[in-house]
């Protein structure tokens, strides 16, 4: 229909900003995307600049609208951003204070390790659901406080706004509102998964001012229309979810026990727990999934730091295919690996191991293996990290009972099937594999009243999938595994 309204989502990731208009069927009506500069200040750091972000973002945005016929029908506006990035401005100008800090930045390495010699973790675990650890918002909020003077003036003067991406977003494109999103703002570090608010116990010692936070909200609802400068007409904001929930919701992962997986440079496992409060005994991280109404769903989270990236490297660093594509070619030419496990610790374990200081081993080499054989063992790797993950969840009481794969590695067919063998379940791929973009879709037109429930948003938005059933013999499945512990514990 020419006239059918239009959801425009700001898809905030962490090498491009992205601007989509979905249709409620779910079909895209135009895109526009720019590349982010990542800088590199030191081995370790990685900085994003705020205010680029905000210009790319807007100029996606209009070029997006312009392309899909002009802002007559966008109805709503979502946002999906990169989760932990920490963006320091001052309320009163509107500009950012210094350099946002990227998730993958490394510089509070030493508070972490302080704080948890200081016996802080188990504490902040219970209440958070997250593990001291650089990746999260809360000691990089506080580095900026410390070592950057304006952040600091901001602070005493009372001035200073924190928060993540969809935070700095929705200040911009409001002129004004400060809020943080609840499945962003439980990535921060400073809010208990199960209290509306911030901790001031968590702020104090973080080193956080409370009065910097903006309010936590929903996931969705209207939290109030743009500027009309910015488009030419105010459109309501009605959506902000962390990209990794979102993508969950995307996947149409609605229900306690439905669980997916997004395979990128790294990997990103979302379980639903529903309203149950997600603990782990096995290094997952709990996280709020959406917060609607005022009501909480959560998520169990697991992540592998190698994924795509491996296959990267086979490519760039070892120059042993020509595409990523090629892998899958070189797996199907071989029956097996023939006894080659490769471990892709190359950037240290993610989770359930946690040992970030661990290196990739390649073992069982012999004279009759070939490229072949690596690049099979290569791809064989996702389904055994992806099996510790799935082994990990089910003895923190989140089994499995089936999987949803997306993200740019998942288009190999081979791994999909791989996966489905190995962990002995069903894996599902939608044709449609922007799910991150079209999670926070979902919530917008939700928050919009366009649907009356994500279920119906489901229903309209999501796409048909492929379906990988699990044909792989007991037998070869022990094996399998059993090659894979004995790596691991070399490593
Ligand atoms: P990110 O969003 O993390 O940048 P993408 O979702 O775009 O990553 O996925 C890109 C990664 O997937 C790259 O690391 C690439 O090596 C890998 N990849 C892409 N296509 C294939 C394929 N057919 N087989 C194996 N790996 C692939």
């Amino acid at each position: 229909m020419a006239d059918e309204p239009l959801i425009l989502v700001l898809d905030e990731g962490t090498t491009s900003t992205r601007a989509m208009l979905f249709t409620p069927a779910g079909k895209v009506a135009a895109v526009a995307q720019q590349e982010l500069t990542q800088h590199y200040p030191q081995p370790g750091w990685v900085e994003h600049d705020a205010a680029e972000i905000w210009d790319k973002t807007l100029a996606c945005a209009r070029r997006a609208i312009a392309d899909a016929g002009g802002v007559g029908r966008v109805a709503a506006i979502g946002i999906a951003n990169q989760r932990e990035t920490v963006v320091a401005w001052d309320k009163a100008s509107g500009k950012p204070l210094s350099r946002a800090l990227v998730w993958q930045d490394r510089r509070t390495a030493d508070d972490c390790a302080r704080l948890k010699a200081q016996g802080f973790e188990s504490d902040v675990q219970a209440k958070t659901g997250l593990l001291l650890d650089p990746y999260f918002s809360a000691t990089k909020a506080a580095w900026l406080i410390r070592h950057r003077e304006a952040v600091a003036g901001a602070a005493a003067a009372g001035r200073l706004a924190l928060g993540t991406i969809e935070s700095w977003l929705a200040f911009k494109l409001t002129g004004g509102l400060h809020v943080s999103d609840a499945s962003n703002a439980s990535r921060t570090q400073l809010l208990p998964l199960d209290a509306p608010q911030w901790d001031a116990g968590l702020c104090d010692l973080f080193g956080v001012p409370l009065h910097a936070l903006g309010e936590v909200t929903d996931c969705c609802g209207l939290f109030e229309k743009t500027l009309p400068e910015w488009f030419g007409a105010a459109i309501p904001l009605t959506g902000m979810i962390g990209d990794q929930q979102s993508a969950t919701i995307g996947q149409g992962c609605l229900s306690p026990g439905d669980v997916k997986a997004t395979y990128g440079t790294g990997a990103f496992v979302l379980a639903n727990m529903g309203a149950r409060l997600p603990r782990s005994a096995h290094r997952l991280l709990g996280t709020v999934l959406l917060q609607a109404g005022g009501q909480r769903s959560y998520a169990l989270e697991g992540s592998v730091f190698v994924a795509g990236s491996l296959i990267k490297w086979l490519r760039d660093g070892l120059g042993l295919i020509a595409s990523a594509a090629e892998s899958e070619e070189l797996a199907r030419s071989v029956s097996d690996s023939a006894g080659v496990v490769v471990v892709p610790a190359l950037s240290g374990l993610g989770a359930p191991h946690w040992r970030p200081e661990a290196r990739g081993i390649v073992t069982g080499l012999s004279f009759s293996s070939g490229k072949a054989h690596i690049a099979r063992a290569a791809l064989e790797a996702m389904a055994a990290q992806t099996h510790d993950l799935a082994r990990a969840f089910a003895a923190d009481g989140a089994a499995w009972r089936h999987l949803r794969i997306d993200g740019g590695m998942s288009a190999n067919d081979w791994m999909a099937q791989d996966i489905a063998d190995l962990l002995a379940i069903e894996v599902e791929r939608p044709d449609m594999v922007e799910t991150t973009a079209l999670g926070a879709a979902m919530l917008a037109a939700v928050g919009a009243g366009l649907f009356s429930s994500l279920g119906d948003a489901a229903k309209s938005m999501r796409g048909p999938a492929q379906r990988f059933s699990p044909a792989m013999d007991e037998a070869t499945r022990a094996t399998r595994t059993n090659a894979w512990a004995q790596a691991i514990a070399a490593v």
